[in-house]
């Protein structure tokens, strides 16, 4: 491990206690090994202005469908293409380092660009890391029977993460960790033009982070699911991330999520079957 990689998985450690109040850092034996094999020469090196960090990012797997255009010699660029090129810069992003150089591909966003339903999620995890596409694994699928159950097709939506890069973590083998304040606000206008490139009719946030991410808000999912918001002046409905309703399997809950998916619908003027209203996810 370079220094400022060293460094910066120290900061993101220092940030994550912080938001979670904790008084006393710690960190695990191998931790500490890895920061005492890092050798001063390659402190000194970091302060050399060079490309850092590039052996990593081009170790990466090439992005899905690269294309070279450029949208700005183009006025009737389509949707498809402008996502393209904004996926271009996304591949191509080192701005968070650590995370940069852990990521297997960048997980940029996948479905209908001219979607008038927009999911955001807060950021992929190993699956999608592993498979370069938002929203694959367990928590993926029921988002995927919850769309269905809605009247739509996967490839209807659209589908996106606050974050393109999954969050490293170090010294674990497995598990997710929720993305940092700073990680958030680094990669928000990727999304931010994702959003202007589709203009969906509705979004919706799933779950808290993307709540924090896209609107700034921090408060209990309890309290936000259910409202309507604005996001850029777009409908923005608040829900449950899917993970949660894996957790937590209580019909009350899932029946929660439903009624906030019959809200969008109604403001996507769709109609609602019976057997729709009387669903149970
Ligand atoms: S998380 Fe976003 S801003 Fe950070 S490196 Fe990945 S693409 Fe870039």
């Amino acid at each position: 491990m370079q220094f400022p990689q060293a460094l910066e998985t120290v900061l993101e450690a220092l940030e994550r206690m912080r938001d979670q109040n904790a008084q006393h850092p710690s960190a695990s034996r191998a931790t500490l090994a890895r920061l005492k094999e890092t050798k001063p020469a390659e402190a000194v090196a970091s302060n050399v202005p060079q490309t850092p960090f590039r052996e990593p990012i081009e170790a990466n797997r090439p992005c899905l469908e690269p294309r070279k255009i450029d949208v700005s010699q183009h006025q009737n660029a389509t949707k498809s293409d402008q996502l393209s090129a904004i996926n271009e810069r996304v591949c191509a992003c080192v701005k968070c380092p650590n995370l940069a150089s852990s990521r297997t591909q960048t997980v940029f966003g996948i479905g209908n660009p001219e979607a008038d339903l927009m999911f955001v999620g807060e950021a992929p995890g190993a699956d999608e890391d592993a498979q370069g596409e938002p929203f694959v694994g367990r928590a993926g699928q029921l988002l995927t029977k919850i769309i269905k159950a809605m009247g739509f097709a996967r490839e209807d939506v659209y589908i996106a993460n606050i974050l393109k890069c999954r969050p490293d973590t170090p010294g674990s083998a497995y598990g997710n960790r929720p993305p940092t304040p700073r990680e958030m606000e680094t990669c928000r206008p990727y999304l931010m033009e994702q959003i202007e490139t589709i203009q969906p009719k509705v979004i919706v946030a799933l779950g808290a982070v993307a709540v924090e991410g896209l609107l700034g808000t921090r408060a209990p999912m309890r309290e936000l699911r259910g409202q309507w918001n604005e996001f850029n002046g777009t409908p923005l409905m608040i829900t449950y991330h899917p993970a949660y309703l894996l957790r937590n399997q209580a019909p009350k809950e899932k029946r929660k999520v439903w009624e906030d998916m019959m809200q969008v619908l109604e403001r996507l003027e769709k109609p609602i079957s019976e057997k729709q209203r009387n669903y149970f996810l």
